[in-house]
Formats: structure tokens, sequence, C-alpha cells
């Protein structure tokens, strides 16, 4: 019997539930290759100046990195045109959700508001942090419910979380819907608004809330970004956050001092130059979306509009969704179940290049054949 004491919180707690491993899945089928299309990851790899950033300053892994990352942070200001004051770095964006719970709710006094289904970090952070949350349902075409949401929102409501284009449906929200949303928010409230896929938009300016973002505004919005998704770095843990000054000086005195590391930063400055990637990257992106939309629709499936790299669909009637994820597993190919989200009838695919999304359509189409036979 251990006899130290754990924290309730930590008794029962529900851990975040990540995506499934190629390694695992390898082993386990006795498989050469392996498609991982389960974590939204970049479809076309690491770009080549990042690796070379990395390569070029892997002797200078022994040193610290620079406390407080004033060149990322000068580079990320000038690309976005904000001040360096309302930027925070931190080891993937999951970091800054955490540092988020940490700095603005208390434990038994605030609560939070966050959409059903949403990404899993916002319930574990709080959960972790002892913090209510309020959850409103989306509507049934994954659209938010902004209205329901103001009604859930009191004097005690520390944060808003709002994810656009949403994880795991890929809906996305109009830049004015949002702002429209952010005006009717009480001053006392932070809105978060997680841009994680926004590079992927038909047109980020069109959907960002970052972009010309009204004055009175700064000190009430956060905008989450990260580096693990349109820039290719999600195993070098890096995101950060645009938000009110004043915030952003209690998250950088609270934060971990070094934790993001010295690689990561290097690779984020050399990705930040690397147009050519980042157009690459979309490019592959929007149109394996094309691709994976019309021809899964095409076999039957109930495909949701996406804005995303990844594609949330229903099976074809009558076929059940863990029994398609178990099937192309055997098969080499990982999706993303989404009961973790609530939604266990449904799946989620991240785009893959042109080669993956065929080969994904040519095993669905002759797996879908034989399921629906039977
Ligand atoms: C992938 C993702 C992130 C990014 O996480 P990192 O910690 O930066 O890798 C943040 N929010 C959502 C909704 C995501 O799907």
């Amino acid at each position: 019997m251990l006899t130290i004491p754990i924290r309730s919180v930590v008794r029962s707690f529900q851990p975040y539930t990540a995506g499934l491993s190629i390694e695992e899945i390898r082993q386990k089928y006795n498989l050469d290759r392996v498609i991982k299309l389960a974590s939204n990851e970049n479809p076309i790899g690491v770009s080549p100046l990042v690796q070379e950033a990395i390569c070029k300053r892997a002797g200078l892994a022994f040193r610290y990195p620079q406390s407080g990352n004033p060149r990322l942070k000068a580079a990320l200001a000038r690309k976005l045109g904000v001040n360096t004051d309302r930027i925070v770095t931190g080891n993937g964006s999951d970091e800054i959700i955490d540092l988020l719970f940490r700095v603005t709710a208390t434990s038994g006094v605030h609560n939070v508001v966050v959409f059903q289904p949403c990404f899993g970090l916002y319930p574990t952070q709080a959960a972790l942090c002892g913090i209510e949350l309020r959850r409103v349902m989306l509507n049934t075409n994954f659209s938010f419910p902004f209205e329901k949401a103001l009604s859930l929102v009191d004097e005690n409501t520390a944060l808003i979380f709002v994810t656009t284009p949403d994880n795991p449906s890929g809906h996305a929200v109009l830049r004015e819907e949002l702002l429209a949303f952010a005006e009717k928010i009480p001053e006392t409230c932070l809105l978060v608004v997680d841009e994680a896929y926004i590079d992927f938009t038909d047109n980020s300016e069109k959907y960002s809330i970052l972009s010309d973002m009204p004055k009175h505004l700064i000190d009430r919005v956060a905008v989450l970004r990260t580096f693990s998704k349109v820039h290719g770095m999600a195993g070098l843990r890096l995101g950060y956050g645009i938000m009110p000054p004043e915030i952003a000086d209690y998250m950088w005195r609270i934060r971990l001092p070094f934790s993001v590391n010295i690689l990561a930063e290097e690779g984020a400055l050399a990705a930040l130059e690397d147009t050519a990637f980042y157009s690459k990257t979309l490019e592959v992106v929007r149109c394996g979306r094309t691709f994976l939309s019309k021809e899964l629709t095409q076999l039957g499936c109930h495909v949701f509009p996406s804005q995303a790299n990844f594609l949330m669909f229903i099976p074809p009637k009558g076929v059940n969704a863990h029994k398609i994820f178990n099937e192309l597993l055997k098969q080499g190919l990982i999706l993303r179940p989404l009961d973790s989200y609530g939604l266990p009838d449904f799946l989620r695919v991240s785009i893959g290049n042109s080669e993956e999304n065929k080969y994904l359509i040519t095993v669905l189409h002759k797996l879908l054949g034989f399921l629906q036979c039977i």
C-alpha cells in the first residue's frame, strides 16, 4: 500500500488520449510499413531548412536555451505584426493552454466554458487545476451555439475556449462572427481562440481573429498557434500564444524556465523563413482535402466540411466505425477514432500526401465492399 499522499484530482484523472504510434502498430501486426493519419501532422514532413538549422546547432545542445526566447519572440512579433510583449512561447501550445488555467482560474471560485466536443487538453488541464468546466454542446452541424455559451458565462468565468478551425470537425468560424461573440463576453473573461489549424483555411484573413484585432480586444482575447501542424515540427514541441501583455507577463513568470528547448527554437526560426515549405504544405493539404472528401463521399461516407488538415466522417450506413478503424489498422493505416471526443460513430483522418491518400481510398474501397456484403 502506497502511503504517500496523492491528490484526489490526480487519483481520478482521465489522461489525454493520443493517436496510436507507428511503432506499436508495426510490431502488433507485423507490418513493413505503417501510414499514420491520426494526429494531424504535416503530410510532407520536416522542412529542409529546419533540418539544416537543427543539425547545425546539434553541438549547442549542452547549453541552456536563452531565457525568455527573445529571438523567437522578436521573429514571431515581426511576422504577425504584434508587439513582443503579447507573445508567450511554450512546449507546444499544450503548455500555453495549461498556463492559461494556472494563471487565471482559482479552484473553487472560477469556471471555464468549452464547447462539446472539444480538443482533449482543455478538459484535462481544467480537471488537474480543479476548475469547474461548463460544456456547451455544438450544433448538429458542428457550428458554435455562441448564444448558448453566453448563457453559461458568469462573473466567475475565467476563460472560454473556441477552436477554429475546430478539432475534430474542421468547422471554421468567420472572423466577423467571432468578433461579434468577443464583444458580448464580459470583460472579466478571457476569450481563448485556438488557431492551431488557421493556416489551412481557404483564406486565413477571413477566419483569423488575430489579423487586425480591434484595439479594445487586445486585453480580452488570447490566440493560440503552433509549429506542430503547418510547420511540421510536432516532435520538437513548440507553440505560442498572443495575449494581453499583462497576462503574458504573468505567464512568463510562472512558466518553467527552459520549457522550449534550444533545437526547437532554432528550428522555429528557420521554419518562419521557409516560405516554400509553407506554401507546399498548404498546396498538398488543400489538394488532398478535396480529393479525400470527394472519394470518401463517393464511398458512401458522410464527410463534414473541413478547413483544417483533417476530415471528420461517418462511415456508410450499417458499417461500424470501430470495425473500420480496426480493419484499417491491420492493413497499416492509423486513423483516429473519436470515442474520447464523445463521438464513437465518427472517424477523423489527417490529410496525407497524395500516395497515402490514394492508398487509404484503395484499402477502404475493398474493405467497405467486403463489410457491406456480410
Ligand atoms: C494539435 C493541436 C494543438 C497543438 O498542440 P501542440 O502542443 O502545439 O503540439 C493545439 N490545439 C488543438 C486544437 C490542436 O488540435
